[in-house]
């Protein structure tokens, strides 16, 4: 998508502090940090939200959680645990339509459900 800001970072011609990539995902970190710990894990494929899965994405889906987890070993937050967040559409207060998963950790977070 030509105009979409995550596309753009997965593609380099934007910016970001990139913590882990590979042939089908990009994690960077937030911009505007929520938690000491606070990074996007977003696929190069662009899926505008969850609602817009289609079958065949369930393995692109478990990539994202997989990725997270390692990364959040890796950032030293496993041990006493983080939250995993997707934000879908205006209610869900989804800002950027392409599908990220929030890793927030590395502090005690408020209970939000
Ligand atoms: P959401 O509200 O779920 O759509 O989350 C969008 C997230 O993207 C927010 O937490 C923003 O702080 C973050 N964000 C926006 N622009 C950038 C950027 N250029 N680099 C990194 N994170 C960003
Ligand atoms: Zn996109």
């Amino acid at each position: 998508m030509k105009d979409c800001l995550f596309c753009k970072i997965c593609k380099k011609e934007i910016p970001s502090e990139i913590v882990y990539e590979d042939k089908f995902i990009v994690a960077f970190k937030d911009i505007d940090p929520k938690a000491k710990v606070h990074i996007l894990f977003v696929p190069k494929k662009h899926i505008q939200t969850i609602d817009h899965l289609d079958l065949g994405d369930e393995k692109l889906i478990g990539a994202l959680i997989f990725a997270a987890q390692k990364i959040a070993r890796k950032k030293g937050i496993s041990e006493n645990g983080y939250r995993l967040v997707f934000n879908v559409k205006k209610y869900g207060g989804q800002i950027v339509d392409h599908i990220h998963l929030h890793l927030l950790g590395g502090q005690k977070l408020k209970g939000i459900v």
